[in-house]
């Protein structure tokens, strides 16, 4: 399948990595939207929050200890925002399950 972020997480393309287990890796966005701005991603191939299921859902839980982990090592003390966005009219650009952890400023509420 040509995934962008199945050739990331597989090595074929190169990223700059903030954190890599056996399920999930986290990598620093191309195009930062913030100070810190990582993306978290299951290794195996979902395409988006609308396709998380039963066999899924333990991934996903197990990519927000992640970002707790992260949150505490790269001291995102002041707050940090978490977003996945999932289909074409909130802007996901790339289909594969993705989320956005955004530190180092502040956010708007509601989001744009
Ligand atoms: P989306 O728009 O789907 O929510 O998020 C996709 C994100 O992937 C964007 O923030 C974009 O900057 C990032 N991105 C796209 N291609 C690459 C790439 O090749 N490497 C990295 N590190 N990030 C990428
Ligand atoms: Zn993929």
């Amino acid at each position: 399948m040509d995934c962008l972020f199945c050739k990331i997480a597989n090595g074929e393309i190169p990223s700059n990595k903030a954190y890599e287990d056996e399920d999930v890796i986290a990598f620093y966005d191309l195009n930062p939207q913030a100070p810190t701005h990582i993306l978290l991603i299951p290794k195996k191939h979902i395409g988006s929050a609308r396709d998380i299921d039963a066999s899924s859902s333990k991934v996903v839980a197990h990519i927000f200890e992640v970002i707790a982990k992260l949150a505490t090592e790269l001291r995102l003390e002041d707050g940090f925002r978490v977003v996945t966005n999932c289909g074409e009219s909130a802007g996901q650009s790339v289909q594969h399950l993705h989320f956005h952890l955004l530190s180092g400023r502040a956010f708007s509420w509601p989001p744009g």
